[in-house]
């Protein structure tokens, strides 16, 4: 008997001497291996487009994937590969990608995504933290390999995620191409059969602050994700919708969707490395996409080109953003302009990611239309699956009242309990509430309403000053690209807020323009002291600005204030 079977089964003598009886339902284990069998048995035929890196659109299907992917897991199990080994991946949404996640889950090895986007010594150094033993990675990324192979002695097998024609010059002599690597192997292999608290992926966070943390999911709560965002008010997509995740694999699973869309079997499309506004808008009306999701990025890229183009959007009915904030100028173009429903989704490398999503309740929907949109602008409600709270510095529970704005704590069967080999200590509250590092406040309907990241909050004379709001408004101004408020030291308040923008390409503005429009929009002590331009705010890997540099930059900028104050 595994050690988790033995465990319930003494859980349940316990049970039993208790005075409790229990259920008589099968013990289905939850192991992501049978979301493929699903797709594979009822959705088989169900097509899968990719944008290769190599160029051409290739077009495959649920099956195909399935029987690809138990090669793969022979390819490793050949190689010596036990559970509970670490495979990585640095690469797009492609089918092959998706080819490596299965098969490597399926045997019980854990897949490790590694986002391309951060330096390559901190690639390396979290293939040392994870024990990586197979890189799986696509062309584009041969130069961050390159840079990093001496420096991963844990790395057994690298492996190109090509065919042989496609194959780079490499100086690793046993490189292998995926196709070769694959091809000579048998589609028949055990998949499943462990307790389904058995880890399957692997994630880092950011490490915005410290180093990275590793966060590692289990089949069991990867397919109680899955369940949890296929509620209707969650993700709700169907067999009917054609699904691109732009969101990348790397990137907290693809919010979910390289395990959810298999679930419910929709057409999935995968766009590859291209995310520019016109590869993005040929996959979503040539593959007829219906649901696609992503960073507010992505999508600022995708309508500059549907405005300089007058191109619409006749097939896509939903978009998912989050990641950061939904600027309102995205929402109300996707809304007003192309008649796509916006939905705003809150979540974190921790809760798999999804922890809130802003459905329309029948109490918003009965207000005007101006009323609905600051309802969309908020991160949204908790789906089954998902427990939340506010809490002051001292622990204790704020009320539900759209003001009280303190720390976000969750709880779920998809919230991490621990880091990966323990890093950062105990990581829950007494009642098992995981701190999110997010301010925020939720509303008498259960809408939650993200004000800040607790670093990022400007604490000006005992008072918290929302950076995010700020940053909203300064990005409606019609000359600025980008916008980033941060708190500088002030003798007098502790910290005033130093807005800084990157204006649109031929566009100018003075800090006049910037205080003038912000004017009568925000509170007058939410002011930016100061204002000052810069040719571009630097994003980190997942896309969001990072202040760790801008705080670093600005840190000797002098407010004009504080003479004022002295
Ligand atoms: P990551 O784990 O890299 O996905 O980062 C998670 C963090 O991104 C959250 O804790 C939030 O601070 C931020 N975030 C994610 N979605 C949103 C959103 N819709 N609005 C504001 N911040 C967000």
């Amino acid at each position: 008997m595994f050690g988790a079977d033995k465990k319930k089964a003494e859980a349940g003598v316990e049970s039993i001497k208790r005075g409790l009886i229990l259920g008589q339902m099968q013990g289905w284990q939850l192991t992501v291996d049978k979301i493929l069998d699903h797709a594979h048995q009822n959705h088989g035929h169900q097509e899968i487009v990719t944008r290769t890196v190599e160029g051409p659109i290739v077009r495959s299907t649920y099956s195909d994937l399935y029987w690809r992917a138990r090669q793969f897991s022979n390819a490793l199990l050949a190689d010596g590969v036990q559970p509970g080994d670490r495979i990585a991946t640095l690469a797009w949404n492609t089918t092959r990608h998706m080819e490596c996640w299965y098969g490597t889950m399926g045997i019980g090895a854990v897949l490790h995504t590694l986002n391309p986007r951060l330096f390559p010594e901190q690639i390396a150094w979290i293939i040392n933290h994870a024990e990586d033993t197979h890189i799986c990675y696509d062309i584009t990324f041969q130069p961050i390999i390159e840079a990093i192979k001496d420096k991963v002695p844990t790395v057994k097998r690298w492996i190109v995620l090509t065919d042989k024609a496609h194959r780079p010059p490499s100086p690793i002599a046993d490189l292998r191409n995926y196709e070769d690597y694959i091809g000579e192997q048998s589609k028949d292999v055990v998949w499943g059969n462990f307790p389904e608290d058995t880890a399957c992926g692997l994630c880092y966070t950011s490490g915005t602050t410290g180093d990275p943390k590793g966060v590692l999911y289990s089949h069991r709560s990867n397919v109680l994700h899955t369940l949890i965002t296929m509620q209707v008010d969650a993700l709700g997509c169907s067999a009917r919708d054609g699904i691109m995740p732009v969101v990348p694999m790397f990137h907290a699973n693809a919010w979910g969707i390289s395990l959810s869309a298999p679930a419910v079997g929709g057409k999935l499309v995968l766009p590859g490395a291209k995310m520019d506004g016109e590869s993005i808008y040929e996959m979503l009306d040539g593959e007829k996409v219906s649901f696609t999701a992503a960073v507010p990025t992505v999508w600022l890229m995708l309508l500059h080109y549907l405005e300089s183009t007058g191109k619409k959007l006749p097939y896509l009915k939903k978009v998912v953003i989050g990641g950061s904030a939904v600027p309102e100028r995205i929402l109300r173009a996707f809304e007003e302009n192309y008649d796509v429903e916006v939905i705003h989704a809150w979540g974190m490398t921790e809760m798999s990611p999804l922890g809130s999503l802003g459905a329309m309740t029948t109490p918003v929907l009965a207000q005007d239309h101006e009323s609905i949109v600051k309802y969309k602008l908020k991160q949204g409600r908790a789906p089954f699956g998902v427990e939340m709270k506010i809490t002051d510095d001292d622990g204790k529970e704020l009320p539900r009242d759209g003001r009280s704005a303190g720390h976000l704590l969750v709880r779920g069967p998809a919230v991490a309990k621990a880091y990966f080999k323990g890093a950062g200590g105990e990581i829950l509250d007494k009642d098992g509430f995981f701190d999110t590092g997010d301010v925020a406040n939720l509303d008498e309907l259960g809408y939650m309403q993200i004000t800040d990241r607790a670093k990022d909050v400007i604490k000006s004379g005992g008072e918290w000053i929302s950076s995010i709001d700020i940053e909203n408004f300064a990005v409606g101004h019609p000359a600025v690209a980008c916008a980033a408020a941060i708190g500088l030291p002030h003798p007098k308040w502790d910290e005033r807020p130093l807005l800084i923008i990157e204006l649109k390409p031929g566009q100018t503005a003075t800090r006049e323009d910037v205080l003038g429009y912000l004017n009568g929009k925000i509170a007058k002590w939410w002011m930016p002291d100061d204002v000052v331009f810069t040719d571009k705010i630097p994003l980190g890997a997942t896309g969001k600005i990072n202040k760790l540099v801008l705080r670093a930059t600005f840190k000797d900028h002098k407010l004009p204030t504080i003479q004022a104050a002295g």
